[in-house]
């Protein structure tokens, strides 16, 4: 009997030319690795009935459960600058969407589920690897406090998967407040399909912004979100590693982890992608990246935009959007909770100072917190001369020492997701011993809280722990 989920489908209620629909592509021997119960209960879906024979199936791809729709999503996109007109969910099927008891509408999307029209060259499939990496980083995020789409559940196929070499395969579930990307809007306005565009932007704002009527409020409202989701990564040291237009969202999700990576030893432009060899979403760069894409979408959206000084006045918001939104996320990890004019300077000079000595960029934050930050620097007198300068800003601010630090924890993580935990989680995974990603996912749920069995994961990885590259998830 094949499982029923409260589906609502609106993305396949669009015109044929937005998606081929298809069904997933049934595995071998589909096993359950991790479902995620709290985002099924949030999205009103029964937790054990996913759990069972029937739910497993239906999380595989094996059967379509009851009230799905499933299609893949055609959009195009430009991958490191380069223009690719038509990409699509090549490994990707959304099933349909529900609406949860909140009232919000999700996607409900299986990647990893087999070819579509799409699949260019690819298998349409996903190893282990990444479908653990999405898992954990994904859900990190979340209870870091940033948009993200979020895990659901991994499942392994019970087939190989090649790639450089045999690997085990897995189906990962993604939940995501839309699938929407900037590369959607490029693909109509690629094929000059106005009324596709029309169609397309009308949805997007039903979707993100149902308040608002038009392109340009649907532009105003990515550039936004974007400020704002681009200054929380910077605040965490987070490199999403693969900034292409297809790969940011309208609704402010971070989506598509795949060579993303959080930096250990702090620096400005720091790399960590494989094929990522000119450096072009380094972490500093992320900014800038953010601009040139919201740029493509403005571009995308001019049939639809009264004229090009509308769409570039909303456009050119951004640098001092995102400056904004950094300064509030840096202001308050260094414990300030005022506005003063030197702020940027102190914390640039801060990071400066960071960059110089390598420093862990986690555990740096957390420490000035307990006014241990000294230790964390290899030449304390470098710390020494910034620290005067910090305590002369904080003799102005009110508040009681106890309380800066309760607000310093609260927003700097003690752990984060780090690199070689993934992949030491991914190595065990490989050999059939989950524990390592089921304790790796349980400590960051609550990444603002440490206790001491679980310090091994808040330490910066020895020199032999370094991971220094990271793959993208095919
Ligand atoms: P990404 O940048 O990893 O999000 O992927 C870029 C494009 O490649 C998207 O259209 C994906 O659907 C497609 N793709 C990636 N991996 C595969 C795969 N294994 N099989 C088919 N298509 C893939
Ligand atoms: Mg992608």
């Amino acid at each position: 009997m094949s499982l029923d989920l409260p589906f609502d489908n609106s993305y396949a209620a669009l015109p044929e030319r937005f998606y081929s629909k298809l069904a997933p592509t049934p595995v071998a021997e589909p096993s359950l690795i991790a479902l995620n119960h709290a985002l099924a209960e949030s999205l009103g879906l029964d937790a054990k009935a996913l759990e069972t024979s029937d739910g497993v199936a239906a999380l595989a791809g094996n059967v379509v459960p009851g009230g799905a729709d499933p299609l893949a999503q055609v959009y195009a996109g430009h991958q490191f600058g380069g223009w690719s007109p038509r990409l699509g969910d090549g490994r990707a099927i959304l099933l349909g969407e529900v609406i949860a008891p909140s009232g919000e509408r999700f996607d409900i999307q299986l990647k990893g589920s087999g070819p579509t029209p799409y699949s260019r060259m690819g298998d349409g499939r996903s190893w282990l690897g990444p479908v653990m990496r999405e898992y954990i980083v994904s859900e990190a995020m979340h209870a870091l406090g940033v948009p993200t789409t979020r895990a659901l559940a991994a499942v392994s196929t019970g087939e190989t998967v090649v790639r450089d070499e045999p690997l085990p395969g897995a189906v990962f579930t993604r939940v995501a407040s839309s699938h929407i990307r900037v590369g959607t809007f490029q693909y109509f306005a690629s094929q000059n399909d106005v009324e596709g565009l029309e169609a397309l932007v009308a949805y997007a704002l039903s979707r993100h912004d149902a308040d608002k009527t038009s392109a340009l409020e649907l532009l105003d409202g990515v550039v936004r979100r974007q400020a704002r989701l681009v200054s929380m990564w910077m605040g965490l040291g987070f490199i999403h590693g693969v900034m292409n237009t297809d790969n940011m969202t309208i609704s402010g999700e971070t989506i598509d982890y795949g060579p993303c990576a959080f930096m250990d030893a702090y620096h400005p432009l720091k790399v960590f992608s494989s094929i990522d060899s000119h450096g072009r979403y380094a972490f500093a760069r992320q900014p800038d990246v953010a601009m040139w894409n919201l740029a493509q979408l403005a571009t995308a959206l001019l049939p639809l935009i009264p004229t090009v000084e509308d769409a570039q006045g909303v456009i050119d918001q951004f640098p001092d959007l995102f400056r904004k939104e950094w300064l509030g996320v840096f202001r308050a990890k260094i414990g300030l909770r005022t506005e003063m004019e030197n702020d940027s300077a102190l914390l640039h000079d801060f990071m400066d100072r960071m960059a110089a000595n390598g420093t862990d960029f986690t555990n740096i934050f957390r420490a000035l917190g307990s006014g241990r930050a000294r230790d964390q620097f290899a030449d304390r007198e470098v710390y020494d001369d910034w620290d005067r300068k910090w305590r002369d800003r904080l003799a102005l601010e009110d508040g009681s020492p106890e309380n800066r630090k309760a607000d310093m924890d609260a927003t700097n993580p003690a752990v984060i997701p780090r690199n070689h935990r993934i992949e030491q989680a991914i190595k065990a995974g490989v050999a059939g011993d989950y524990a390592p990603f089921h304790r790796l996912n349980g400590v960051l749920q609550s990444p603002f809280e440490l206790s001491e069995a679980n310090e091994d994961l808040a330490r910066p990885p020895s020199e032999e722990e370094i991971v220094h590259r990271t793959f993208c998830g095919t």
